[in-house]
């Protein structure tokens, strides 16, 4: 099982580099000058191991948050959260329910630790609440997955959505709530953090908004039980020194993260007149992405596999129905203009 085939493998293969980098949801706005510096200073102290507890950070979303430090984890990304949650909660052939054509990696783990993958279908290109319950309630699943705002549609449910969701699961089952996104998400799309239901993990990350993808950097807000579970298995070293220095000092720079959301949401604006320009129409995206509806798989693939030959990174989700899309990451503006003058020119 591959999780995620980066572009460097492309461009090794192929011999060149990419045009536009829009292929993996990596934000294009940088990250925030003061976690920048804070990361420059940190490089003369990277001969010292790193705080193994993460506490400072996790102090910071402790605060920022409004709960108490044993209720925040940290972990080298949500994927790496994700490899946590299944190895701590599932046994080999355990059942566990997800959307079919959600995150990889979720799925990529299931397969790693032998634990059995019970998907359902989108509907309307959504993440289907109703018949992600219905499955976990006829499979006894003690864990199910659901992201939103939502990779790879962009699509969301609302805050009132997710808490009906959440109260129809059955006591002994956990959801894990993929919130990769949240920073992008309308208001009324993220579920308050308080009341917190102890059967809720949410899992976050440095790597969208924040820019910090190939820092490593993801936390979860949960029980204090589940946090201890993750301490139990996790490589105590698991956020290097320089990444917990720069998330702190990004967490602190809330200015900067409204910036880049005003930047994505004119990206996605402009890359909504293009797919109704091209015949191409654009699914709603609360993300850092917008997917194209190309109408069908084999049309899919065909603007995929162009886009990609002419040095355009993009993703096209193999599962049905989500695989007549094409999922392109809202680049900074040079970056779009070459994806727009590209997808012209294939279409
Ligand atoms: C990008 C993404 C992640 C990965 O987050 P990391 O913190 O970089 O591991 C997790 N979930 C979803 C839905 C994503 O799109």
């Amino acid at each position: 099982t591959i999780p995620f085939i980066g572009p460097e493998t492309f461009e090794r293969e192929v011999g060149r580099v990419f045009k536009a980098r829009v292929g993996a949801n990596e934000s294009a706005f940088g990250i925030s000058p003061k976690a920048r510096q804070a990361m420059v200073d940190a490089v003369d102290s990277v001969g010292w191991y790193n705080d193994p507890e993460n506490y400072d950070l996790r102090l910071a979303l402790a605060q920022q948050y409004n709960v108490s430090v044993d209720e925040v984890g940290v972990a080298g990304g949500i994927d790496d959260l994700l490899g946590l949650v299944v190895r701590a909660f599932l046994e080999p052939g355990q059942v566990t329910v997800a959307s079919a054509g959600s995150y990889l990696t979720y799925h990529y783990h299931i397969a790693g630790f032998d634990a059995v993958s019970h998907t359902v279908p989108y509907r309307n290109d959504r993440n289907d609440l109703d018949a992600l319950i219905d499955a976990v309630h006829k499979t006894g699943s003690r864990l199910v997955y659901l992201s939103t705002p939502d990779n790879p549609t962009g699509t969301w449910h609302t805050a009132a959505e997710q808490q009906t969701f959440i109260d129809a699961l059955p006591e002994n089952c956990i959801c894990i709530l993929d919130e990769a996104y949240f920073e992008f998400a309308p208001e009324d799309a993220v579920l308050p953090i308080h009341p917190h239901d102890p059967r809720v993990i949410r899992m976050r990350t440095f790597s969208k908004a924040h820019g910090m993808a190939g820092a490593r950097v993801g936390y979860a807000i949960a029980h204090p039980e589940i946090v201890t579970s993750f301490d139990k298995i996790r490589l105590h070293f698991n956020v290097n020194r320089i990444a917990q220095i720069g998330a702190l000092a990004s967490l602190g720079d809330q200015v900067f993260i409204r910036w880049v959301v005003d930047q994505v949401r004119a990206g996605r604006a402009e890359y909504e007149t293009l797919g109704c320009d091209l015949d191409l129409p654009t699914l709603p995206s609360a993300t850092n992405f917008v997917a194209f509806d190309c109408g069908t798989p084999e049309r899919a693939q065909h603007i995929h596999d162009a886009l990609i030959e002419r040095s355009v990174f993009v993703r096209k989700p193999a599962v049905p129905p989500l695989d007549r899309l094409v999922r392109v990451t809202v680049g900074a503006p040079e970056e779009r203009a070459v994806f727009a003058e590209v997808l012209r020119e294939v279409c």
